[in-house]
């Protein structure tokens, strides 16, 4: 049974000014962990100060005005309270990661394994960012935004099997994984995983041919749903963007685009 550990409870820190459009709707949750020189604590009495130095080196050490996650999560199954749910994170590393992703981070280091509390903390973590935070379903890796070797391995792989998504079951519920290939044009990219976006966004209702090669007709289309969603406008399916091919909701609005697009 998850235990929830106020910013109180944990000794924390005043935050800073957070500011910043959050619009976890279009994302979900991103799982990190603390990383190599880092080691889970064996006793549980240890882990508040382990989430109080975090803090520190976020605020004095990177000038941030408050820890980055959303959540961090021990292996003992506590889930200690950082931004938490509605407010912008700082530990996805991109604009959009930010605002469209919480971030939960797992009190693990690049050795450690994963135990059972350590999973069961962050579901619980995860299935509140549902229930408080308007999260969408998709649950994906920090390595999803950019070049790090953070959630680690062990970790990654439960992200991926969808060990992680309170729900239970295989897969993250609603989106596929991110393929780990951002489709652009030009040049045309081509690549199988592209055919699966163009196969679920005919399945919303929009005009496109599904061959599995991302060129003009994808990308307009691409740039009329993230416009509609808010998301950042570059014609490109990132994670962010796949992701919300499967958890964003259809709206009229999205409709009333689509058929603009197929009049032309
Ligand atoms: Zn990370
Ligand atoms: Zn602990």
């Amino acid at each position: 049974m998850t235990t929830f550990v106020s910013r109180a409870s944990w000794g924390a820190r005043a935050p800073g000014n957070v500011s910043g459009n959050i619009t976890p709707q279009n994302g979900g949750v991103t799982v990190h962990y603390v990383g190599s020189g880092n080691v889970a604590r064996p006793d549980h009495s240890q882990c508040a100060a382990q989430v109080r130095g975090i803090q520190n080196g976020h605020m004095d050490g990177n000038g941030w005005a408050d820890i980055a996650y959303t959540y961090l999560v021990c292996v003992h199954d506590y889930v200690f309270h950082g931004r938490g749910p509605n407010v912008r994170t700082a530990s996805n590393g991109t604009n959009s990661g930010n605002q469209n992703w919480y971030g939960v981070c797992a009190l693990i280091g690049a050795a450690d394994t994963v135990p059972a509390g350590l999973i069961a903390g962050i579901k619980s973590a995860i299935s509140n960012l549902r229930d408080v935070g308007n999260a969408a379903n998709g649950i994906n890796g920090h390595r999803n935004h950019l070049a790090t070797a953070c959630p680690g391995d062990r970790l990654y792989a439960l992200v991926q099997d969808g060990s992680l998504n309170p729900g239970g079951g295989g897969g993250t519920p609603g989106a596929p994984a991110w393929p780990g290939v951002v489709f652009r044009y030009p040049p045309v990219t081509r690549h199988s995983s592209v055919g699966t976006w163009q196969q679920r966004m005919v399945d919303r209702g929009w005009s496109l041919t599904v061959d599995s090669e991302y060129g003009p007709a994808s990308k307009e289309v691409c740039l009329a749903f993230q416009r509609e969603k808010g998301l950042a406008a570059d014609g490109e399916v990132g994670p962010d963007t796949w992701a919300a091919a499967w958890t964003a909701p259809i709206t009229r609005v999205e409709a009333l685009t689509r058929q603009t697009l197929a009049a032309r």
